[in-house]
């Protein structure tokens, strides 16, 4: 998938948004929905999405939207910092394949790092335990 081209209502992340897919909720407002990475890079990892608009990247959302979401994404990355103390956090947006964006609804990753854990590969490796996930989504909620 490129750079450019039409919203696929079918993906992913529309079918969470549309509640005929599951996920591990960590917040949700008028414009944006919280939650954890089933495939997390380290532990915490959450993704943070536009629920109102059809952008399936940066390029393709509003400039209102995107301040709402970005928000979302700072007291998110707050709340991890708080919750699970990291050493440090990796905040990452990808658009098109070839930068390594492989589904294509606009989200950031907050991506937890911690000194002397490698952080896994991008979109691949084991699912994560669900009730480990559950776990962090709650702290993390909690320390909004
Ligand atoms: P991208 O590669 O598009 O930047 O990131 C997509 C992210 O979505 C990856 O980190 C991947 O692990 C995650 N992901 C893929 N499918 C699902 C899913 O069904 N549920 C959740 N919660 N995350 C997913």
């Amino acid at each position: 998938m490129s750079i450019n081209g039409t919203y696929d209502p079918d993906n992913i992340f529309a079918k969470i948004l549309k509640g005929k897919m599951p996920c591990v909720k960590v917040f949700e407002d008028e414009y944006s929905l919280a939650f954890m990475d089933v495939f997390p890079q380290s532990r915490g990892h959450v993704l943070v999405i536009p629920k109102k608009e059809p952008a399936r990247n940066l390029l393709d959302v509003s400039e209102d939207t995107l301040g709402h979401v970005m928000n979302t994404v700072q007291s998110i990355t707050r709340a991890v910092n708080t919750a699970l103390n990291p050493d440090g956090i990796v905040v990452t947006q990808f658009n098109g394949a070839p930068a390594g964006q492989t589904v294509f609804h606009l989200h950031f990753h907050i991506i937890p790092r911690y000194e002397n854990a490698t952080m896994k590969t991008h979109a691949s490796g084991k699912m994560a335990d669900m009730d480990e996930l559950t776990a962090l989504a709650a702290r993390i909620n909690s320390a909004l």
